[in-house]
């Protein structure tokens, strides 16, 4: 579903992303691993369109943005195709930025109906479908202050979820959590896993991206360090930065 080519991003003159290629087939997990700047939020970033980048392809079902211009001028050329795009690849951050004055059913509900213009009442049913499905179904008319940290990033993703995108970013969802209230988001996390929906995930949480990943992406310094099936990653690091780093974070 989503594929990035020789991707490559400065900040100026700070290059930040040094030519990475990751493919996420439809209805798998990749996770993307690394230090502390290493460009994991930028990736993604750069996968929605968020963020501009000066050279490489990104695809999205086998469709490649269209560019205007090149370099530091470079700019998604087709304003539809940026919606399109980013319609069907919802984030889900690590702070959730819930709308406060919204209630939770609410949030859900925003973007379909004024982003993709869709029926009031269809999209109100699916927006409690998503809230029972992550397991808030009762907390449809509460506001986000009323929520535990776990159950706000929970309505996060069930938003991200009523958009029905072919696919979800997620950047370090659990990162904010208390280790208990990680661990229920890890559990919808997995479920959406096992359904077959394709994500893209950054995480620091190792036994997660080992749990439900098909592939891990280890990325450091702007580049693609060491990459593989979960099992040979965790379980047999080649390279010596890899192995450095599953030692820090255990
Ligand atoms: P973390 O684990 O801390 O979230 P990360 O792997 O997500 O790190 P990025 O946020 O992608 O790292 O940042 C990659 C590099 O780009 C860092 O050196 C960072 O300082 C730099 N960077 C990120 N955003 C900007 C920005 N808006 N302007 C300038 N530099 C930036
Ligand atoms: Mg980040």
């Amino acid at each position: 579903v989503i594929e990035i080519r020789n991707l490559h991003k400065a900040y100026g003159s700070l290059e930040v992303i040094k030519g990475v290629d990751i493919t996420a087939p439809k209805g798998c997990v990749v996770s993307l691993i690394g230090s502390s700047g290493s460009g994991k939020s930028t990736i993604l970033r750069c996968c929605n369109l968020l963020e501009d980048s000066q050279q490489g392809d990104i695809l999205f079902k086998g469709e490649p943005v269209k560019w205007h211009g090149t370099g530091h001028g470079r700019r998604p050329a087709d304003p539809k195709q940026v919606l399109r795009i980013r319609t069907n690849l919802s984030m889900v951050f690590q702070q959730f930025n819930l709308w406060s004055h919204l209630t939770i059913l609410q949030n859900v509900m925003e973007a379909p109906v004024t982003v993709l213009g869709r029926d009031r009442d269809e999209v109100e049913a699916k927006a409690r479908h998503y809230l029972d499905k992550v397991g808030i179904g009762d907390k449809a008319d509460a506001w986000p202050a009323q929520l535990s940290g776990g159950q706000q990033q929970r309505a996060a993703i069930a938003r991200a979820l009523c958009m029905e995108p072919e696919a979800l970013l997620f950047d370090e969802p659990t990162s904010a959590l208390d280790p208990e209230l990680e661990q229920e988001v890890v559990r919808v996390i997995k479920a959406l896993a096992e359904e077959g929906r394709t994500m893209l995930i950054v995480t620091h949480d190792m036994k997660m991206a080992a749990d439900v990943s098909d592939h891990v992406v280890f990325l450091h310094q702007g580049l693609i360090e060491e990459q593989g099936a979960p099992d040979q990653l965790f379980g047999s690091p080649k390279s010596e930065r890899l192995q450095g780093f599953l030692r820090s974070t255990t």
